[in-house]
């Protein structure tokens, strides 16, 4: 038996005529995990593994996604050509053809109704280059003044709060190797076991060394389950929730008053608006318990590090912004004492892939 199937992987691999290895990475996330895809060819038959590579965020792990990232692009079915709808079904035609549908039909709308007559939607999965020429092509070749693109719904939201508060749009203000050292972490809107999945050993390894996990969510999901206390807020709350895990850090005395003195501009305002608030209508609005929310405040307030991250869940509401901004205030009234903010992105936005991964998405 051995050596039958000895044999039979023999002349498997003798059938392997070419290997090409292309080191690329996943396009889902935000976590970009590096991995090489390995096309092998047999006679015209072509089959594709992927192998993670070791970088210093996912360490070479690769979730279900990207280890299937590839078969988009090599699908069968995936579109190679223009198609035109021609009496209620798509045809195929050239390039040339289609450029010049194209060129008629924006020639005419914008003869008739003006030049802003047409607008410009950008996806968050083309390049830098891509993006760049996207932008030429709205202003310079279409003269309009409508262009815009994915990222204002996904990453806006948490922009323009980073921008606010800190004064420039930042990502993290930490790294992700501290996360297993830190004493208590904020899970708020973020479903990273899902998600991220490949970030997840950190939050494990966290755990392990005794750090206490919030997981702020209406959901229960793989990452609620992981932690030490679920909030489940009301859909949409999670700036009222901010607010009175700030107003308990208030009424306990837990603010690092030192690093407000010396470094925040603007917080007696928030004190004075914080402090017109009652804890009771916040439990209310929320639908959390009030000794949860105390609970929560405090563990964060008293131990010695800690680390909020904020997603889409809290970004995506009308009211985005204001919830990551009151989760950065909470944040930064601790500042000094080692609590940090980091924000998960959960889309790939505008980026440069590497010329080895176009080669083989191009196909
Ligand atoms: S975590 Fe999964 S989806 Fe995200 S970049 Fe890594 S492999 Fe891709």
């Amino acid at each position: 038996m051995t050596e039958m199937l000895l044999r039979y992987f023999r002349k498997k691999q003798q059938q392997v005529e070419t290997e090409k290895v292309y080191d690329t990475q996943c396009p889902f996330c935000s976590m970009q995990c590096k991995m090489q895809l390995i096309e092998q060819s047999t006679v015209t038959r072509k089959t594709y593994k992927t192998v993670g590579k070791v970088n210093p965020t996912s360490e070479g792990r690769l979730c279900i996604k990207g280890l299937n990232a590839h078969q988009h692009a090599v699908h069968k079915d995936r579109i190679k050509h223009p198609l035109l709808k021609v009496d209620g079904e798509f045809v195929p035609i050239s390039w040339d053809e289609a450029i010049k549908v194209i060129r008629e039909k924006f020639t005419k709308i914008q003869r008739e109704y003006g030049n802003n007559a047409l607008s410009v939607y950008g996806s968050a999965t083309i390049t830098n280059e891509e993006a760049y020429l996207l932008g030429k092509f709205a202003r310079v070749a279409l003269g309009t003044k409508y262009i815009d693109y994915n990222g204002r719904l996904c990453m806006s939201a948490a922009a323009s709060a980073a921008a606010q508060t800190f004064g420039m749009d930042r990502g993290f203000t930490n790294t992700i190797q501290e996360i297993p050292h830190s004493r208590c972490l904020i899970l708020a809107g973020t479903n990273i076991a899902e998600c991220q999945p490949t970030i997840m050993p950190y939050f494990e390894k966290a755990k392990e060394n005794g750090s206490f996990i919030i997981a702020i969510d209406p959901r229960e999901t793989s990452t609620t389950k992981m932690a030490d206390l679920h909030l489940k807020v009301k859909p949409g709350m999670d700036a009222a929730l901010a607010n009175g895990l700030l107003k308990v850090i208030f009424d306990e005395g837990l603010v690092d008053e030192k690093f407000i003195a010396e470094r925040v501009n603007g917080f007696d305002e928030v004190r004075e608006y914080i402090a017109s608030l009652h804890l009771e209508e916040i439990s209310e609005q929320t639908g959390v318990p009030i000794e949860q929310i105390k609970k929560a405040a405090i563990v964060f307030g008293k131990e010695e590090s800690g680390m909020i991250f904020t997603a889409r869940g809290i970004e995506q509401q009308t009211d985005g912004s204001t919830s990551v901004r009151n989760f950065f205030k909470y944040s930064i009234s601790h500042w000094e004492d080692g609590k940090r903010v980091f924000r998960i992105r959960s889309g790939n936005r505008a980026r440069k892939w590497p010329r080895s991964k176009r080669a083989w998405a191009e196909g």
